[in-house]
């Protein structure tokens, strides 16, 4: 490019500057919409399997999909993206991320091919202001998000961010940070935790994998006292997991698949309605048991 053909260019570029604006201007007003105010999840995924079996949980994904309404964007706490500092994807075609191994060709060639959208992770980062969130543009979806997703929106139309977990902080830390992100549901976002609250995989029983809720004595004891306080709206109880004693300790052995929960409780507004689902444990180390605010 010779020097006038660039100074043409760049007198250009202030007006290109702006076009290219108006999008993201638009994206931001249509959040802030009167939109109907999404319900808050916490979904135990279980294994990748899920994604392409049809089981209890998998169909109750697709019946839940059908009774929500769709929402202007989806934002996932996975337990499967652990970050130093928060993230949120920025990308707008986030890639179908196959974070596991020693499963069938079947599960890797499967794509979630969701939008992202960088407006919207604008939106987020902003909404957040205890830490700087940062605009990440190298993850995508993992199977935390994709596995779940595939059969809660199928034709993979929503736009979907993905919410990283910062691996040094508490679940306190979590909890606080989660706060900040409940009005983002009155815009008509759906924000979803994707773990699992039992999660042992080192002792899991492959034996006992078609033994329909079969749980250790501890995962069962967790469970039900998990459900408890989720039930009471005791908050300060599961955030304090790691004081709860034995039965915990065994089934929360890594925080990131439970932390994605506190995620979720921390959207419940003062006397929301909160349920249960998937309420199941599977091959004695883990559950499914899956929560539904509002
Ligand atoms: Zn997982």
């Amino acid at each position: 490019m010779n020097r006038k053909d660039f100074l043409k260019t760049a007198a250009l570029l202030p007006l290109f500057g702006s076009a290219m604006k108006l999008p993201i201007l638009d994206h931001l007003a249509a959040l802030d919409d009167t939109a109907e105010k999404m319900p808050a999840l916490f979904i135990g995924h279980g294994s990748p399997m899920n994604a392409i079996e049809l089981n209890e949980f998998s169909k109750s994904w697709q019946v839940l999909g059908k009774n929500l309404t769709k929402p202007k964007f989806i934002l996932c706490v996975s337990a499967h993206w652990e970050t130093r500092g928060t993230f949120v994807t920025a990308m707008e075609k986030p890639k179908t991320i196959h974070d596991f191994g020693g499963f069938p060709q079947a599960l890797f060639d499967v794509q979630y091919p969701a939008p992202g959208s960088a407006a919207f992770a604008k939106q987020t980062k902003d909404t957040v202001t205890s830490t700087t969130v940062g605009l990440d543009e190298q993850w995508g979806l993992d199977h935390g998000s994709w596995s779940i997703l595939k059969h809660l929106y199928p034709a993979a139309d929503v736009p979907v961010l993905q919410l990283s977990i910062d691996y040094t902080k508490d679940a306190q830390y979590h909890y606080d940070l989660a706060r900040q992100l409940a009005s983002l549901r009155n815009k008509g976002v759906l924000i979803i935790g994707s773990g699992n609250m039992v999660h042992n995989l080192g002792m899991v029983n492959w034996q006992k994998m078609n033994e329909p809720d079969y749980g250790y004595d501890w995962a069962l004891e967790a469970r039900s006292k998990m459900n408890a306080f989720i039930l009471e709206g005791n908050h300060k109880e599961l955030i304090a997991f790691k004081k709860q004693g034995k039965a915990f300790d065994f089934s929360i052995p890594t925080p990131e698949h439970y932390l994605p929960l506190i995620y979720t409780l921390a959207l419940q507004e003062k006397n929301e309605a909160v349920s249960l689902f998937n309420d199941k444990a599977l091959m004695g180390s883990l559950t499914m048991t899956s929560v539904k605010i509002g």
